[in-house]
């Protein structure tokens, strides 16, 4: 068969596969980028042999095999024109139109590193950047991308042997991370393993020799287990799918390779995957599961609680089977499996509309953010750390005897769990339990493990120098070193402000500077220390208590904030914030008066509040849980002034701006960490500012616009869990 004719047939399988879903007008711009392409690579060959051609139209048909629409498709056609042939972007624009010309120059970009970059690590760092830039502008671009690459690295056999690995290492670092940063799994899979078997032949060979070798018993062992399953789950939810999978090569290459383990020893290479239509269903199979089999303890993952950072969502459980082989079962309902198969690109391929395009697109705020973070940044190679940290894939979900997850980096131990708490916990430590039994310090964490912390309350006690060869977070390690460098009574003094400080956030209760100066010379001399630093040792290393010195610090507060009352901040007439809040509230009996929102407690919409009458300045609303209402205004000081207020009915369901103030242990990528969640949670962020505080922790302050107090509720206690956060609080903006 001749080049030309094999070139045809492809097209027309594409045109044949295109014509299923696109419309006339789409099938025949397609066309046309075919011809336009094909005309510009005439002549041109790949490393292979074969006509370069080929390589556009297999870009396009894994891009269309994922859904996309047909400018994307179009786009992927037409992806190496501008930059390999007489063509220009002008041409392409005349001919196509923006929005494919949009795409192509976008693809074209991302390809050029400036000749001046000689090292290698600063034109990766470079290309990194070009590409979360052009994702940030236009998703579509990435795709299409991970498309070309995918290509590429099913055909670079014929490159030459060096380029071959420096192709293959960059697909595993670069490439696969934001596949998987996007939830294509399957894109993401297939990279992995493929640069894998370039990377480390030997190994692979060896791994696919072993997996072959016990292909047809997987075969049978594989139907057994999804006809013995099948029968007891359809009992339960009778429209269960069931499908069965060996895993991928990287993975096992991975766990043998990286954990040192046996082909024998590893349970992941089946995977049993059952699918059905609701949440409740996932847990009622999984019940099934554990009935059946008997579950691997410590392998139960309950991603659909606690989604992974891409979206992904599915209960994981590992079981044993007959014969003792072990086995993963992953349950979880179609739209979860729709995210897991095709991530971000599901929903051009399940047609989400234009609406479901801009959801995606504001969760990739969090680009646009790390690019800014990094603009201050000279030293390229701190971009590139910052970018593979960020995109590094695996961390594990431990839990605190309270149920709150702690979110490390795989490797952890239980120090690091200790110092991710809190910095005061992991200097007290004196041991761990995990799941109830003693384990050694340098025990690494896994997901799920439930973690308890065991303190010395003696003063004395602090880390010890061997923790910082056994800890795996650099957070955890910088605590331990200060607490070295430092003496003693300096790290009390640290705690005993923070301590102070963080209650008196706690509480909601705002000083200014000149008044918490007032107030520390008061406690000082009521608890009779010499000086200050004497009391925050004390109250840092637990020689006083916060209970004995809150109720003094309480006082102080009404008696600073009745002077205060009278300057509450007009919220209308703030200019970002012209929907006026007090407009929404409804005083009892009181009609045509100014009211608004206290500062000290900012009420938004869905809190239980009350009405406090100020001298001459209107009506002043609180919650009804800020320090400033008394417990019972019917009987205090003066009673009239409170009065009842609500919100007006409907103003619960608009939308309103709170202001979030976020403390967390410094580390990187800590807000790119918050602008992800967020952006997953489908919370808009109005704005973001970080600051470092006095206690050397960074402090994000933050507007986000929420609809009700409960979610509001809900994303602070996201927030709580991200690793390193110490307090969330809300505050007066
Ligand atoms: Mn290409």
């Amino acid at each position: 068969m001749s080049d030309e004719t094999s070139v045809e047939m492809m097209y027309s399988e594409l045109h044949d596969h295109a014509a299923e879903q696109f419309s006339e007008q789409e099938l025949a711009l397609l066309d046309h980028a075919f011809e336009v392409a094909e005309q510009a690579h005439r002549g041109q060959k790949r490393s292979s042999g074969e006509p370069f051609i080929i390589h556009p139209v297999a870009v396009a048909k894994i891009v269309l095999e994922y859904g996309m629409d047909c400018p994307s498709v179009a786009a992927a056609m037409l992806h190496d024109t501008v930059e390999d042939t007489a063509l220009t972007l002008d041409d392409i624009r005349r001919e196509f139109g923006d929005e494919i010309a949009n795409l192509v120059d976008g693809l074209t970009k991302i390809g050029k590193v400036p000749l001046d970059i000689k090292d290698k690590e600063e034109q990766q760092a470079e290309n990194i950047r070009k590409m979360l830039l052009a994702m940030s502008e236009d998703i579509r671009v990435i795709i299409i991308k991970l498309a070309d690459r995918l290509h590429n690295i099913r055909t670079l056999n014929f490159v030459e042997a060096q380029k071959r690995r420096d192709k293959a290492l960059e697909t595993l670092e670069v490439y696969a991370p934001i596949a998987h940063r996007l939830g294509i799994r399957a894109i993401k899979e297939e990279l992995e393993d493929r640069a894998i078997s370039y990377l480390d032949p030997v190994a692979y060979k060896d791994i696919e020799q072993k997996l072959a070798a016990q292909g047809k018993s997987h075969k049978e062992f594989l139907e057994t287990i999804k006809e013995q399953i099948g029968e007891r789950i359809r009992k339960v939810v009778p429209d269960a799918t069931i499908e069965g999978r060996i895993k991928s090569v990287h993975g096992i290459y991975r766990k043998m390779y990286m954990q040192n383990r046996t082909f024998d020893e590893i349970y992941d290479i089946y995977a049993v995957r059952i699918i059905v239509n609701s949440t409740i269903e996932c847990y009622d199979c999984l019940g099934v599961i554990h009935d059946m089999f008997t579950p691997i303890p410590g392998r139960f993952k309950d991603y659909i609680s606690t989604p992974k950072p891409n979206m992904y969502q599915s209960l994981h459980t590992t079981v044993l089977g007959k014969a003792g082989i072990p086995f993963e079962v992953q349950i979880r309902t179609w739209e979860m499996h729709r995210t897991a198969e095709y991530g971000i690109a599901a929903h051009w391929k399940y047609k989400l509309g234009i609406n479901g395009v801009q959801k995606f697109e504001e969760r990739l705020a969090w680009i646009r953010q790390l690019l800014e973070t990094q603009t201050d940044s000279n030293d390229v190679h701190d971009i590139v750390d910052t970018i593979k940290t960020d995109l590094a894939p695996e961390d594990v979900y431990v839990f605190t005897p309270r149920g709150d997850v702690i979110n490390l980096p795989v490797g952890s131990t239980v120090i690091d769990f200790a110092y991710a708490i809190h910095s005061a916990i992991g200097n007290k430590m004196i041991g761990a339990k995990v799941g109830g039994k003693i384990v050694p310090l340098d025990y690494k964490v896994q997901t799920g493990d439930i973690v308890e912390v065991l303190t010395s309350s003696q003063p004395g006690k602090g880390p010890s120098r061997d923790w910082l060869n056994i800890v795996r977070t650099s957070g955890a390690r910088t605590k331990i070193r200060s607490w070295f460098k430092k003496e003693r009574r300096d790290e009390n003094i640290v705690e005993g402000r923070a301590i102070l400080e963080r209650e008196i956030r706690r509480s909601k209760m705002h000083f200014s500077d000149e008044e918490y100066a007032k107030l520390v010379a008061a406690l000082t001399e009521r608890q009779h220390f010499l000086t200050e630093d004497d009391f925050f040792a004390s109250l840092g290393y637990g020689g006083i208590t916060l209970s004995k010195v809150m109720p003094f610090v309480r006082d102080e507060y009404h008696r600073v904030s009745q002077m205060e009352r009278a300057e509450v901040r007009v919220v209308d007439s703030q200019k970002s914030e012209k929907h006026a809040y007090g407009d929404g509230v409804v005083v009892d009996g009181i009609d045509n008066c100014l009211i608004k929102l206290s500062r000290c407690c900012a009420p938004i919409p869905g809190d239980e509040i009350i009405g406090f009458i100020t001298r001459g300045h209107g009506v002043s609303i609180h919650k009804r849980d800020c320090p400033n209402v008394p417990q019972d205004p019917a009987s205090c000081e003066e009673p009239e002034r409170w009065i009842a207020a609500r919100w007006r009915s409907g103003d619960a369901a608009r939308d309103f701006k709170a202001a979030l103030t976020i403390e967390c242990e410094p580390r990187v990528a800590f807000v790119a960490d918050v602008a992800i969640l967020l952006g997953d949670m489908h919370v808009m962020i109005n704005s973001i500012n970080t600051r470092k505080g006095k206690n050397g922790n960074d402090f994000v302050y933050l507007t986000i616009t929420v609809s009700t107090t409960d979610f509001l509720n809900s994303v602070i206690a996201k927030l709580r869990g991200i690793r390193g956060v110490v307090s969330v609080m809300r505050s007066s903006g």
